[in-house]
């Protein structure tokens, strides 16, 4: 059976980039290759409402080894990490924190719950340098408040670290306007590419404070990165094919923009959540992203089981989720190639399974 991914990465794929992928790469050391990386670079920037001096740095790693960069290249010694932990994606900042020896306080936000920063007015903020946010918080469909924490962070002098891997191109993102610092985004999510290739968008002042820092990460040193880009390149092999999707997949979106596509995004979202009415399924964040939608069941059924249903009976891939979650939330994602008529065809199987 034909199976359709509403996964959270990878997801369903453009058939361009199908195609791309089943062609031979190219070595990348040429001038040719640097225009292409330079183009990806001026186009993301673009997407990412960057402010003007704002640098790319294209790491080849999953998403998780672009957060690990954004705390190694910045924080040292006695600097302190603030963390919003609201589900397996906080936590994996605060595991990074604790394996690179960064101190850290976590600010715990219940599964599901709409974050109050006024909460986070109450913080002893002594030492504290940055503030870290997955914008979707993709464990539980949750979307934070970027502009009342980038307003936070303004007024606390912290730098703004945005996990956007989720969340980019599907909820509002501006760096300029939220004030963000760091923004990172993985090839498998939005973009609908293979997984493999990171991005972290730097402001000027996160640029300025590597200058003459002590990298104490070779593979993921940001100086290095940087210095590189400045010519196209990458110290590294970098993912050379997704590097190529990426080109292509920017041709569409930079035509249509960040807004328009986090407007499509955002209908499919809708489509599929006025579709829920009469079914025994309550959304479970309080302030959902439109990247994905998280459901619970309220008849006593284990999500588990529908997502094993689903995939089984109908090649349906929706998300199961893991650990205490596990029976009670999965996850039908809203990113890449799919259109209204395939979450209708999740909601038809979800009639049939529930009633
Ligand atoms: C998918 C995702 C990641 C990346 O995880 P990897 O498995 O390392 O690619 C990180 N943060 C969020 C919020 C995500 O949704």
């Amino acid at each position: 059976m034909k199976e359709t991914l509403f996964t959270v990465g990878p997801v369903e794929m453009f058939p361009e980039t199908l195609t791309r992928g089943g062609a031979q790469l190219p070595y990348f050391r040429t001038e040719e290759f640097s225009r292409i990386v330079q183009e990806c670079d001026r186009d993301l920037q673009a997407l990412a409402g960057a402010p003007a001096g704002a640098r790319t740095a294209v790491l080849t790693c999953s998403g998780t080894g672009a957060m690990e960069a954004t705390v190694v290249n910045f924080l040292a010694g006695t600097d302190k990490a603030l963390i919003l932990r609201g589900g397996s994606f906080g936590e994996r900042f605060c595991e990074i924190c604790a394996d690179d020896a960064i101190a850290f306080d976590a600010v715990e936000i219940a599964p599901g719950r709409a974050l109050d920063v006024g909460q986070l007015e109450a913080q002893n903020l002594a030492g504290c340098r940055a503030l870290f946010v997955n914008a979707c918080e993709t464990s539980t469909g949750a979307l934070y408040d970027l502009e009342a924490l980038g307003d936070f962070c303004r007024r606390h002098d912290l730098y703004f670290m945005v996990d956007g891997i989720s969340a980019f191109l599907c909820d509002p993102i501006n760096m300029e306007k939220m004030g963000i610092d760091a923004l990172i985004f993985s090839s498998q999510k939005a973009l609908a590419l293979p997984p493999g290739l990171s991005m972290i968008v730097l402001s000027p002042r996160l640029v300025s404070r590597l200058e003459g820092s002590h990298p104490r990460t070779h593979y993921l040193g940001l100086r290095r990165h940087l210095a590189d880009m400045q010519r196209g390149q990458t110290p590294f092999t970098p993912a050379v094919g997704i590097i190529l999707q990426l080109h292509d997949r920017l041709q569409t979106l930079k035509s249509i923009g960040a807004d328009a596509s986090v407007r499509r995004v955002a209908a499919l979202a809708a489509h599929f959540r006025n579709g829920l009415g009469g079914l025994p399924l309550r959304i479970f964040p309080e302030r959902p992203s439109n990247a994905l939608t998280a459901l619970t069941p309220l008849d006593g059924s284990s999500a588990y089981a529908i997502y094993q249903t689903l995939k089984q009976k109908y090649g349906l891939v929706v998300t199961p989720n893991g650990g205490a979650l596990r029976d009670r939330v999965f996850r039908v994602g809203h990113m890449g190639n799919i259109q209204e008529h395939d979450l209708d065809r999740v909601l038809a199987a979800l009639q049939e399974v529930m009633k």
